[in-house]
């Protein structure tokens, strides 16, 4: 950090103390060049979130890759970009609510199924088609016939 007075790199630090809550330090700082002091303040990088697939990789949580994988699945669904940039904040927040700095993807796709299901039914279809990996349209076709169920009405008679 340089003197803001004489941009000297060189300081002494003559004072430091955490403030808000100990996410960041304030430094009291005096240049050795002017001997005029400043003051800094050093904030915690929150740690990036890594998603673990199944074959073991790592990669960081990307909010645009899921944004695009939505939009995909979102495809002519009547869901305003607002309704998807809320549903993101609430599946990253539910993620960071984990407190663990590794997650499987398995939770990512289900955190997100979890609120699709509920903004949109064919979306959440779509999604789970590709993030589940459904071993055959079969699994697709229970999934869609178990959400209709729990709707229609029984039609079979009752006489026998
Ligand atoms: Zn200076």
């Amino acid at each position: 950090m340089r003197c803001p007075f004489c941009l000297e790199r060189e300081s002494r630090v003559i004072d430091s103390r955490e403030v808000s809550e100990g996410s960041s330090i304030r430094r009291r700082r005096e240049c050795v060049n002017c001997h005029r002091r400043f003051t800094t303040y050093e904030r915690y990088q929150q740690a990036a979130m890594m998603i673990v697939k199944k074959d073991g990789r790592r990669e960081e949580f990307d909010p645009t890759k899921l944004r695009q994988k939505l939009r995909v699945a979102l495809t002519k669904r009547p869901v305003s970009e607002k309704e998807v940039d809320a549903l993101i904040q609430r599946v990253e927040g539910q993620l960071l609510a984990l407190g663990v700095e590794e997650v499987p993807s398995q939770i990512v796709g289900e955190t997100v199924l979890n609120e699709l299901k509920s903004l949109d039914e064919i979306a959440y279809i779509r999604f789970a088609s590709v993030y589940r990996a459904f071993a055959d349209l079969e699994d697709v076709r229970r999934e869609v016939e178990g959400m209709g169920a729990a709707r229609r009405s029984p039609d079979r008679s009752a006489g026998g």
